[in-house]
């Protein structure tokens, strides 16, 4: 069982490298993914918004095409109304003129609105691009670093996971699973030491029988509080208790 200990202690070192190669490296690659993502939110806006600019540009234009056949309607139908013979035909006329009096305000209005509209999306689309170019310039300089990092850390990272595979050859399947496990939850150290007959990690103190046979070696012993298994390393042996 010593032995067992022993190559966990070994295991526990070649992760706690392999985590500080992962915390170098922080919170690079979600900043990507999240910048990523962004980036994408804000293409679709942008092509949204152009796409909105397109349309009320076609149907500025419409309206301006449909305003100047009235109006020249209009001017055809005063015409006429000096040259209708009755008070009927008077009356049918004026309502005529009437009614595109009315329809030609309503389209200048319109008009009006969408040439607001399209001044206010060109001012988006402006502002939008800009920002999309920020978010992009940001990416890449974080994509850069973040490909360093990786360019940096990639050999030992290798190294240290080949040796860990050669290394858990000699561990038996369960307390393997039971050490990852521990390590997962437990920020990632999986042992504590015993160390002034306290647990090294979170203090308990751990009773003195308890304590010798640990120092023994032969069983492995978890901590009552953290969870995490309880080893002894023989420097601890001279420290005076506290
Ligand atoms: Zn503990």
């Amino acid at each position: 069982m010593r032995k067992v200990l022993d190559k966990l202690i070994e295991l526990q070192d070649i992760d706690g490298q392999l985590l500080k190669l992962e915390e170098a490296r922080g919170d690079l690659p979600q900043k990507v993914n999240e910048l990523a993502s962004d980036i994408d939110d804000i293409s679709n806006k942008l092509d949204q918004k152009k796409h909105d600019k397109k349309e009320n540009e076609s149907r500025k234009m419409a309206v301006d095409g449909e305003t100047s056949l009235l109006k020249e309607k209009l001017k055809k139908y005063q015409n006429q109304l000096y040259q209708v013979k009755t008070n009927k035909e008077y009356d049918a006329m004026t309502l005529e003129i009437d009614n595109c009096e009315k329809k030609i305000e309503e389209l200048e209005y319109e008009f009006l609105e969408l040439e607001e509209d399209i001044i206010k999306l060109g001012n988006d689309i402006s502002e939008t691009e800009e920002k999309l170019n920020e978010q992009k310039q940001l990416l890449q300089k974080n994509e850069k670093h973040l490909s360093e990092m990786m360019e940096q850390t990639k050999e030992k990272e290798k190294l240290l996971k080949e040796q860990r595979e050669i290394m858990i050859k000699d561990i038996s399947r369960p307390l393997l699973t039971t050490y990852d496990r521990i390590r997962l939850n437990r920020g990632g150290r999986a042992l504590a030491y015993l160390s002034n007959g306290s647990c090294s990690d979170c203090s308990t103190r751990i009773p003195p029988q308890r304590s010798m046979e640990i120092r023994m070696m032969n069983t492995i012993y978890y901590c009552e509080v953290c969870g995490r298994i309880l080893v002894w390393k023989p420097e601890d042996k001279d420290k005076p208790p506290q």
